[in-house]
């Protein structure tokens, strides 16, 4: 059941530019990742809103691409993009990229020289720096500045032509060195990059527009009506809306019968969540070094990671839907993302034994052979099926389960009497142990109670403790990858110093677990389906939820676990 949620902020000025007609009602949004590295739960909250609202009001999301720095991206990264958004289930209209108006923008910046209102800098990036000012002290202007539009026209064109060497010349809007808005302290507009091909147009461009100089007019040229980002981008609207003024005034009004009919722009908070960091640098350096195994690292907050850590498309949508949408920057506590995924698992993730720390047991009045135990999946869920655990003379149970000496608070197996149901099959009571030379028990005796059977009527007899078990011919070795979180403080992005020093030693251990034959099931090659896997996941009882991990072959079971069982999340 969806719950009722009232409107966020952004979906209420939607609504209220519907009824007053605003772009003939026409709704349309972006997402525009920089194919720089893989998505991260951020992406996702500006995914779910982009392409919520196009959802909701009848609107179309395009997927664009702001591939304006051939440095860093790559069509690996565009490939992810793709596949992670499909995967948490939305759909775009049209794939377009900044770089398909790399020929609009460049005239563009034409028109602006055309017009005195661009000059080619030939000072470093240093000097433009330092002749910023700050925000209550103007800055300097260039010596450039008022260079000829002839000369600038000039310069900027040997720029593309690959005469320039990169960073010795800039392209920058004349605006006002002396505003208060730093971003209009005459902004970069374009910049030299030869040293990198471009992923889509090769060596075609010398001259790359800078962020501001190609979002808007992106926007713009796409018809997008409302364009939303994070808070960050906040300060840059006056230049986004500065920049489309200019346009409309060179003659490109994109519908000439509705001045209305222009993009604006809308910012909600960031996502930030404990104990993660979320910026792609920060996580490529992660993977560079080789301090996580990849982008799919299941420690990692990107959607490739968490997916392999067992996390569902739904349940990281109800999570974003949970935390809705504002204008104040937090910080979200990450245990309430556990909690959804906790949620939804303990409802469909099919329950399995496994022993972690196995100790042989040995029922000593057993003397069935080929007993099957029919167990539900989930208990008290018949329609969610049943699976067949054989059951014999020897088993394995957790070290942990027997005390040798007992007490009267150990309601586990010991000599003292105590009946303790096997999990869905029989009540016993352990009699003794046998010890190696080093004193550490080697099997655990006990005697099994043939009419206490789960199921029948004897079945009923309430005992205090019941323990986990596998049966010791046909059960199979499953490496699990115990994850945690990655970094050990909360917060490593407000700490001083360098964040990789902060990263938690104990994110990963692996342990060999002697877990159920119904579990055998799983040992193949998962399936994959369009560079996605196939989620399988389980309860491990009394042990936490997994998730059937990739590198999973015919031989080797591999488990990730995607939480513990123990919720610590306070609403
Ligand atoms: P990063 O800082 O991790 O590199 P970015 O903002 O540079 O992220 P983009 O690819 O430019 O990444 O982002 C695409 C869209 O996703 C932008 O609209 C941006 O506002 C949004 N976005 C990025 N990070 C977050 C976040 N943590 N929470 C919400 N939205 C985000
Ligand atoms: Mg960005």
């Amino acid at each position: 059941m969806e719950e009722e949620r009232s409107l966020n902020f952004i979906e209420q000025i939607v609504e209220k530019d519907i009824q007053e007609g605003k772009n003939d009602g026409r709704i349309q949004t972006r997402f525009p990742p920089e194919p720089n590295g893989y998505l991260h739960i951020g992406h996702v909250k500006a995914i779910c809103m982009d392409f919520g609202i196009a959802e909701k009001y009848n609107g179309v999301c395009n997927l664009r691409f702001d591939d304006t720095n051939p440095v860093k991206e790559d069509v690996e990264y565009v490939d992810s993009i793709q596949r992670d958004i499909q995967w948490l289930g939305f759909q775009w209209g049209n794939v377009y990229y900044a770089s398909d108006y790399f020929q609009q923008l460049y005239d563009l910046a034409i028109d602006f020289i055309k017009h005195g209102m661009a000059y080619v800098d030939e000072q470093t990036a240093e000097q433009i720096a330092e002749q910023k000012g700050t925000p209550t002290e103007p800055g300097v202007a260039s010596p450039y500045r008022d260079r000829p539009v002839e000369e600038n026209l000039r310069l900027f064109q040997a720029m593309q032509n690959g005469e320039i060497e990169d960073g010795k010349m800039v392209l920058r809007a004349k605006i006002d060195m002396a505003n208060p808005n730093m971003h209009f302290r005459d902004p970069i507009m374009y910049r030299i990059i030869t040293t990198h091909p471009h992923h889509r147009t090769g060596r075609k461009w010398n001259v790359y527009p800078m962020y501001d100089f190609a979002h808007g007019q992106s926007d713009y040229f796409e018809g997008v009506t409302h364009s939303i980002c994070t808070l960050e981008f906040v300060v840059h609207r006056p230049l986004y809306d500065y920049y489309i003024d200019r346009m409309i005034d060179f003659g490109y009004q994109r519908n000439p019968n509705d001045v209305e009919d222009r993009t604006h722009q809308y910012e909600f908070n960031r996502l930030n969540i404990t104990y993660t960091v979320m910026s792609k640098r920060k996580m490529l350096q992660l993977v560079q070094e080789g301090l996580v195994a990849g982008w799919d690292d299941p420690r990692m907050p990107t959607v490739c990671g968490l997916r392999r850590r067992g996390y569902t498309a739904k349940a990281i949508r109800k999570f974003i839907d949970a935390i809705g949408y504002t204008k104040v920057e937090g910080m979200i506590d990450v245990g309430l993302l556990e909690h959804t995924i906790r949620e939804e698992l303990k409802e469909t993730a099919p329950r399995m034994l496994a022993i972690f720390d196995p100790v042989k047991l040995v029922l000593t009045n057993y003397d069935k052979t080929g007993e099957t135990i029919i167990a539900e999946n989930i208990d008290g869920h018949p329609e969610l099926g049943t699976r067949e655990m054989p059951f014999a003379k020897e088993l394995y149970i957790e070290r942990g389960d027997f005390q040798e000496q007992g007490d009267k608070n150990f309601f586990r197996l010991s000599p003292m009497g105590r009946e303790v149901r096997l999990k869905g099959a029989y009540i016993i009571q352990a009699t003794g142990c046998e010890k190696d030379a080093t004193g550490k028990i080697t099997t655990v005796y006990a005697t099994y109670d043939p009419d206490s059977k789960s199921g029948t009527e004897g079945g009923n007899r309430k005992t205090k403790a019941t323990i986990n078990w596998v049966e010791c011919t046909s059960c199979i070795d499953v490496e699990t990858r115990l994850y945690d979180r990655l970094f050990a403080c909360e917060n490593p992005s407000a700490e001083e110093g360098d964040f990789r020093d902060l990263l938690n030693p104990d994110s990963l251990k692996v342990v060999t677990c002697k877990a159920e034959n119904a579990l055998r099931k799983e040992m193949q090659p998962l399936h994959i389906e369009g560079g996605v896997p196939d989620l399988h996941h389980y309860q491990l009882l009394k042990n936490g939820f997994f998730v059937v991990d990739q590198d999973t072959t015919a031989e080797k079971l591999i488990l990730n676990r995607t939480a513990s069982l123990k919720d610590n999340w306070q609403k």
